[in-house]
């Protein structure tokens, strides 16, 4: 079916209204997660041939993590789609007031390679719990869980309710020709820019989960060790092709020593002394991304790690000193297994040098005092963040996950999933047992009776 007649077909089945039934929705968010279930197998085998994601991290980061927010989010559900009686002004005595949430119509959700079911799965949850239909473009660089993706979708829904569309730019560029009501992105900065200027020429409401340098700080009062093992654990945890990994550090001078050797202690307790020799360590995705990451390889000094292997697309966790910000590894997101670490005195130097940079998606502080988490948490903007943790906040139903600036427009996750696939209509019930002639012109009574 080409791409026009497939969004016809879906904006057609929008039409009927099916979608917009509650128990509509409930079913097909069940009908999903009993997919996902039955394809679990399939999913895992998948995953580990296009990244080599281990079980452990395939399911953790992956399969799980959706299979808890679809519990979540038919859990709440039937309230968030309630419409909801809001207060009403003296002004408009008489009357009440309420907020609709409905959704768009065809939303076009567009996914990255780096969680490949995760980041297709999540928003598409959102997308059916708002009442939508939906077409999915997983990422051409992990086939193998873009086919587990399609034959688990069109076992489950009719292709003018929900479907996916393999291929790559081309195919993601025909798409975005047509005129859908939403569109989620989740990818790079660049990309992003295209997206937002396509959608702009139908005026077609965007999210854009981005990327971009995302720092973590770690304070002459941090609690190392745990510092150190969490850290290591959000970096290197895929390879570190995690949108929200640390990629880069800053720590004090006065614990640095200490901390590296913690550093270095946690990382081979996470991959063992040679992690290129570890069968449950993510590869990197392409080649075109291995070579781009091992020419970074070359700035400042390897501290911790530092190997690579060609063959089998794998870079050892390797920590770098005497990087700068001239250097090309912080021009960009480094999105690898490899971790400059920067020295700092002063607290304010380093806000001042990220103020000096694009807003980051995530940023983490290690510190035990509340003044620093304060200092640091209220004076820069970012998406969101840890304070004594990496990461771990996009796991929360409660939190909204999103860039800020250059790292992303609008939020997801739990009910911010909901409200991004829903327009909140705004509605005002009038009263007919009398009319306020004050908005009137000319009028000279008060009240009038009708
Ligand atoms: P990408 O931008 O290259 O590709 C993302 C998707 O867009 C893919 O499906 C791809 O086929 C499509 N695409 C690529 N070029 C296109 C074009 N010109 N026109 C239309 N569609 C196009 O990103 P990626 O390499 O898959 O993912 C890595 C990036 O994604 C990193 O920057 C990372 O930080 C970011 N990311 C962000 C999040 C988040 O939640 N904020 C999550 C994961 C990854």
């Amino acid at each position: 079916m080409n791409a026009s007649l497939l969004i016809q077909k879906q904006k057609q089945f929008f039409q009927t209204g099916k979608t917009k039934e509650i128990a509509f929705r409930m079913n097909s968010l069940q009908s999903l997660k009993d997919g996902i279930k039955a394809n679990e197998d399939k999913l895992l085998q998948a995953l580990q041939e296009d990244l080599n994601k281990s079980e452990f991290e395939a399911y953790t980061s992956e399969i799980g993590i959706v299979l808890e927010e679809i519990r979540f989010t038919l859990k709440k559900l039937q309230s968030w789609a309630k419409p909801k009686k809001v207060k009403t002004p003296m002004t408009h005595i008489g009357s009440s007031s309420y907020i609709y949430s409905e959704p768009y119509g065809v939303a076009f959700i567009i996914a990255p390679w780096n969680y490949p079911f995760q980041l297709a799965i999540a928003p598409l949850i959102g997308a059916i719990a708002a009442g939508n239909c939906a077409i999915l473009k997983p990422s051409e660089l992990t086939p193998k869980t873009s086919e587990v993706l399609q034959n688990l979708i069109s076992e489950s829904f009719p292709k003018e309710y929900l479907t996916v569309v393999q291929g790559g730019v081309e195919e993601s560029q025909t798409l975005l020709e047509e005129n859908f009501d939403y569109i989620f992105f989740t990818g790079s900065v660049p990309v992003g820019k295209i997206i937002m200027e396509s959608a702009a020429k139908t005026l077609t409401p965007v999210t854009l989960e981005l990327g971009g340098k995302s720092p973590c700080i770690v304070h002459e009062d941090a609690h190392i060790q745990l510092a150190a093992k969490r850290i290591a654990w959000g970096k290197f945890m895929n390879a570190g092709q995690t949108c929200v990994a640390p990629d880069y550090l800053y720590v004090h001078k006065n614990i640095k020593k200490e901390f590296m050797k913690c550093f270095h202690q946690a990382i081979q307790e996470l991959y063992g002394k040679e992690p290129l020799k570890n069968p449950n360590y993510t590869r990197i995705v392409s080649e075109k991304h291995f070579i781009r990451l091992q020419s970074f390889v070359q700035h400042g000094t390897i501290a911790i790690g530092g190997k690579t292997d060609k063959d089998t697309l794998t870079i050892e966790p390797t920590v770098l000193e005497g990087v700068s910000w001239e250097d090309a590894i912080m021009k960009d997101e480094i999105f690898g297994p490899i971790l400059p670490v920067l020295e700092y005195d002063r607290l304010s130097n380093v806000i001042e040098d990220i103020h000096n940079h694009p807003n980051p998606l995530a940023l983490y502080v290690f510190s035990e005092d509340t003044n620093v988490q304060q200092k640091v948490v209220n004076s820069v903007s970012f998406g969101g963040g840890c304070i004594n943790d990496t990461v771990y906040h996009i796991t929360s139903p409660y939190l909204p996950f999103g860039g800020v600036g250059t790292s992303g427009v609008g939020a997801y996750h739990g009910k911010g999933s909901f409200d991004t696939f829903s327009h909140q209509k705004s509605i005002l019930k009038q009263t007919t047992r009398f009319d306020i002639p004050l908005r009137y012109p000319n009028v000279k009574n008060g009240l009038k009776k009708i």
